[in-house]
């Protein structure tokens, strides 16, 4: 789960990727003989491994740099950790977010809506798209990357033609559209960014969850049949996005009582409102209405194996 990715995909020189798993997204170190990068940094109960991860590749030097390809908490959980580490250490953005960053709003960065955890951290620099990075000898183009998130970049090498794609695509699809549970503007914006990534003919792709992989028409086609799927039936992409949720939140867990997870989903808004959105339009919202429809999310994914639910236990599977 946290051993650097085996080299089934050629990557450019200076460049490791810590393949990490779904609570935490992989982190992808750039070094150079100028300085040494980090892209991404995990979810926050994962940040002594992270460090971890980062000491030993470093043994004799430090972080300079990280930069988030955008700041959803499995993506940045583990900066406040590296800074204190780092006391040197930069830190860029994305620039949608670097008000509600500087201003440590957690309501605008979505961490209470999703009813996950996060140690705050600061900011020095934003990664404006049209820009570039030098990061592993090689000039990354930053470029805006929104569905997922509106606020996501992505990095690409044209040289390489490495891509480092965030959620934005992975092998099998992509990350939950979270505008559009919100009323916003998403899969419009997901389906725009694949056409991005198609136009920038990427070879290899680093997702932020899974392994690196090459065969990026074959993941852009399974990309847009999903999106399809949820665009002409928005309900499947609503009972998905409660699914991710919640198996997220056993993830961090590992093992919980159906009454404190309950608990939880109850204190999540967003939860709420995915119930609200799934629910037939007479349904009261009573709690006893949305206990229900929690233990059914939870069905689904003791159906798919991805949960195991005992008399008293609720545990990730
Ligand atoms: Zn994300």
């Amino acid at each position: 789960m946290a051993s650097p990715t085996p080299p089934t995909h050629a990557l450019p020189p200076g460049v490791t990727v810590f393949e990490r798993g779904w609570l935490s997204s992989n982190n992808v170190l750039l070094v150079d003989g100028e300085r040494a990068a980090l892209v991404d940094t995990g979810y926050c109960t994962h940040a002594e491994q992270t460090l971890a991860l980062v000491a030993k590749a470093l043994p004799d030097r430090p972080l300079d740099l990280v930069l988030n390809t955008h700041l959803h908490s499995d993506h940045c959980g583990g900066n406040a950790a590296l800074q204190s580490h780092y006391p040197e250490l930069v830190t860029a953005i994305p620039p949608g977010s670097a008000q509600a960053v500087a201003d440590w709003d957690e309501d605008k960065l979505g961490y209470r809506a999703l009813g996950q955890s996060m140690v705050s951290y600061i900011f020095h620099k934003v990664l404006h798209p049209g820009s570039t990075e030098r990061l592993a000898g090689l000039t990354w183009e930053i470029h805006a990357a929104p569905g997922h998130d509106p606020h996501a970049v992505l990095l690409f090498e044209p040289a390489s033609r490495t891509l480092i794609s965030g959620d934005a695509l992975w092998q099998n699809g992509f990350g939950v559209v979270f505008p559009e549970l919100e009323g916003e503007i998403g899969y419009a914006e997901v389906s725009d960014t694949l056409d991005l990534i198609e136009h920038l003919r990427p070879t290899t792709v680093i997702p932020g969850h899974g392994a690196v992989f090459a065969g990026v028409p074959q993941a852009l086609a399974v990309a847009r049949q999903r999106l399809e799927g949820f665009v002409a039936q928005p309900e499947r992409h609503t009972r998905h996005a409660a699914k991710v949720l919640l198996k997220y939140k056993l993830l961090e867990l590992g093992r919980t009582t159906p009454d404190a997870l309950l608990a939880w989903a109850c204190a999540t808004p967003m939860l709420t409102l995915l119930h609200r959105q799934s629910a037939a339009p007479a349904t009261t919202h009573s709690a006893a209405d949305f206990a229900a429809w929690v233990d059914g999310v939870v069905a689904d994914l003791v159906r798919a194996g991805a949960a195991v639910h005992t008399e008293t236990e609720i545990f990730n599977a």
